[in-house]
């Protein structure tokens, strides 16, 4: 087997297979449902002794009376993305101490956009559980692909490192998503918002938040070069 030490040139399948004797349920009621047929997915996994590792299942469709054909749901992930739930929780990981996709991207040997697609759901869901709870302070960063075709806007908590919001692009309308998804007392309790130079993250800022022009401290590295 000497021939196969290099992860990078192997990748590693997991296949897992559904036996004639499933019960299969609808995915919009859970009702139990008639067989249709299958579909081949594919998942993006965590690595397998470094190899880039995907799990493969032939996944069946249902007859659902109401719903019509759909695929059944899998427990090791949401039908609708391209990995599984342990490698997107291992990406949030990841995120939280390289703030940078292209880092993150890097080193999971994932492409720009999913980790992307990834951090997005994750700040969708993060925002809903702390949306109650006001910050002081928050960072804002544009961040783009190596190529620099895609840009994202970034708002972090500068103490704890937790990304709060991830926009489509880097324009006012990218930041003032987040703050239209702000309660006022959460406007109201911010202290400072650090970002770079660029006017359009100014803009937003102060459109949104109560007396921003105090609020706003740009970032010393921006500045300096
Ligand atoms: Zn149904």
């Amino acid at each position: 087997m000497g021939g196969i030490g290099d992860p990078a040139k192997f990748t590693a399948e997991i296949h897992v297979t559904c036996t004639e004797r499933s019960v299969l349920r609808c995915p919009e009621c859970d009702k139990v449902c008639p067989g249709s047929d299958h579909r081949l997915r594919k998942w993006r996994h965590t690595g397998i002794c470094d190899y880039r590792t995907h799990v493969v299942a032939n996944v069946p469709r249902v007859r659902c009376l109401e719903h019509g054909i759909k695929i059944v749901s899998v427990p090791w992930a949401d039908a609708r993305v391209h990995f599984t739930a342990a490698f997107e929780a291992r990406v949030i990981d990841w995120f939280q101490d390289a703030s940078s996709i292209s880092t993150v991207a890097s080193r999971m040997g994932g492409s720009w956009t999913m980790i992307a697609h990834i951090m997005e759901r994750a700040v969708a869901r993060g925002l809903a559980r702390t949306e109650t709870q006001p910050v002081a302070h928050i960072c804002v960063d544009e961040t783009s692909s190596k190529k620099g075709h895609n840009y994202i806007t970034v708002v972090s908590n500068p103490k704890t490192g937790t990304v709060r919001y991830v926009g489509e692009g880097r324009t006012t309308a990218s930041l003032a998503g987040y703050d239209d998804g702000c309660s006022s007392a959460q406007l109201e309790a911010l202290e400072s918002v650090r970002m770079d130079m660029g006017p359009a993250y100014i803009t937003a800022t102060k459109a949104w938040v109560p007396g921003a022009d105090e609020k706003i401290a740009f970032d010393r590295f921006h500045v300096a070069k």
